[in-house]
């Protein structure tokens, strides 16, 4: 029997693990174990949705354990401590539940024949003083709900006031990340009113995207920043672009050139880097962001029956080109190649190269609108965007539950947009 161990059931590894289960479901002789340290799945790119209370997290998560059942892996909830190449094991902390009710840490050593990592990637804060302890992050569920959360407390606090507040939201790193957020932010600040919160005017709530480089969406061609900037300016978000921050202090924050902006509540957005785990394994071979860098095969470098691949890879195919980005379309192709590569590597056969099909970028900026490129540097905008930017998430649902099921869940969703508010509370 072939163990393949599979680390983070992200938006990579639980379309890998399910595309494997698949192929290899009359096969005996494999067994597959997806490990998570959380229990349920969530798309990330969702994530800012959650922050802001536009989307109802309890009905877009995937529970590992049924999901496992349904498509034949094993799942261990438990997250990655380290790896011992030599014996072929990982080490895992698991949670457990006392008969007296209290939660209990117990590791494990599984072993494996392949191991697949897919840790996804964490903000990057750089170094900059004060980061970690006054900015919010968008990396996980549990930081999107705490700044769902803290919003909605401050909401509900500013009813108390004699005056009507001014509430300053700073979002730091003009990327994708910080322009979804900021554009879903302020079409939601002009509901507030309508949910009972009558002191808080769309006016009086002031969103500054702060950007160190000379356009937001830099990554993308000059036509789609310039189109972001005019719908981000339409919706009254103040752009601060050329604005490096120096470092952070509890609600401000200082700039190279010697400014400061008052905030009551920062969200850091501003890059990414591998989790700690990779950070403190030793014996790799790792870029300056921890990734763990990987051939086209997707295999380390350092260890033929260990892969990587999504945000935790570092993947350069052509040594004139930049290693692939972390964004969910390289997660997703990688995770298809994966299935052969590594059927191919247990049976000794040799393994494919990885070539990355660049489909084009998309960033949402309202319910109806959406800008990027496709086939190259063609723009793309307004309503067909928004579709096309949506229907990615479907791809990924009919990846990881079958195109049945994924219909059935696009009309339910599409009722409950109808009879649901627009904003969750709590
Ligand atoms: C707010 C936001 C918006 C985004 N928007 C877009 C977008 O519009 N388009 C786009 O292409 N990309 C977008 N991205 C990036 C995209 O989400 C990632 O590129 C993609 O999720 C990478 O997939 P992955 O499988 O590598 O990692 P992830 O999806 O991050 O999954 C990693 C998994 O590993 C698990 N894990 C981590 N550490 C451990 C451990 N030690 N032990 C056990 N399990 C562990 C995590 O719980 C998680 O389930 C966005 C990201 C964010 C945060």
């Amino acid at each position: 029997m072939k163990n393949i161990v599979v680390v983070g059931g992200g938006a990579g590894g639980l379309e890998f693990v399910t595309q494997l289960a698949e192929a290899v479901k009359k096969n005996d002789d494999v067994s597959i174990t997806l490990i998570d340290k959380l229990a349920a799945h969530m798309w990330k790119p969702l994530l800012h949705e959650v922050a802001l209370g536009t989307l109802n997290i309890e009905q877009e998560q995937t529970n590992y354990f049924l999901h496992a059942k349904k498509h034949g892996y094993c799942f261990s909830q438990a997250e990655l401590i380290s790896i011992d190449r030599e014996s072929k094991t990982i080490q895992i902390k698991t949670q457990h539940r006392t008969a007296s009710n209290e939660w209990v840490s117990r590791t494990e050593q599984p072993a494996y024949d392949v191991l697949v990592l897919a840790l996804g990637a964490k903000s990057n804060d750089f170094g900059t003083l004060g980061v970690r302890e006054h900015c919010y992050f968008l990396d996980d569920i549990e930081q999107a709900q705490k700044i769902h959360q803290d919003m909605m407390l401050a909401y509900q606090n500013s009813q108390q006031l004699q005056h009507e507040p001014v509430v300053n939201i700073a979002i730091i790193g003009g990327g994708a990340t910080g322009v979804e957020f900021a554009a879903e932010l302020a079409q939601v600040k002009h509901t507030l009113f309508d949910y009972g919160f009558e002191k808080i005017r769309p006016e009086n709530i002031n969103i500054h995207v702060i950007e160190g480089g000379s356009r937001v969406l830099n990554a993308l061609s000059e036509q789609v920043s310039e189109r972001a900037e005019t719908v981000l300016s339409q919706l009254k978000v103040n752009l601060l672009t050329n604005h490096r921050v120096k470092s952070i202090e509890h609600q401000k924050i200082h700039f190279a050139d010697g400014t400061t902006l008052h905030a009551d509540c920062i969200i850091w957005a501003a890059g990414v880097k591998a989790p700690k785990v990779l950070e403190q394994l030793n014996g790799f071979e790792k870029d300056g962001i921890h990734r763990l860098k990987v051939h086209a095969t997707l295999q380390t470098f350092t260890d033929p029956h260990i892969f990587a691949f999504g945000d935790c890879a570092h993947c350069q195919l052509d040594s004139k080109e930049n290693p692939l980005g972390a964004r969910a379309q390289v997660a997703s192709q990688q995770a298809e190649f994966l299935v052969n590569a590594v059927l191919c590597h247990l049976k000794g056969k040799t393994i494919p190269m990885f070539k990355f099909n660049e489909k084009g970028t998309l960033v949402s900026l309202s319910e109806s609108e959406a800008v990027g490129q496709i086939l190259g540097n063609t723009l793309v905008q307004g309503p067909s965007a928004r579709i096309m930017y949506r229907s990615l998430y479907r791809i990924h649902q009919s990846k990881i539950h079958g195109v049945g099921k994924t219909l059935l869940i696009t009309a339910k969703d599409a009722f409950a947009r109808q009879v649901n508010p627009r904003i969750k509370f709590f």
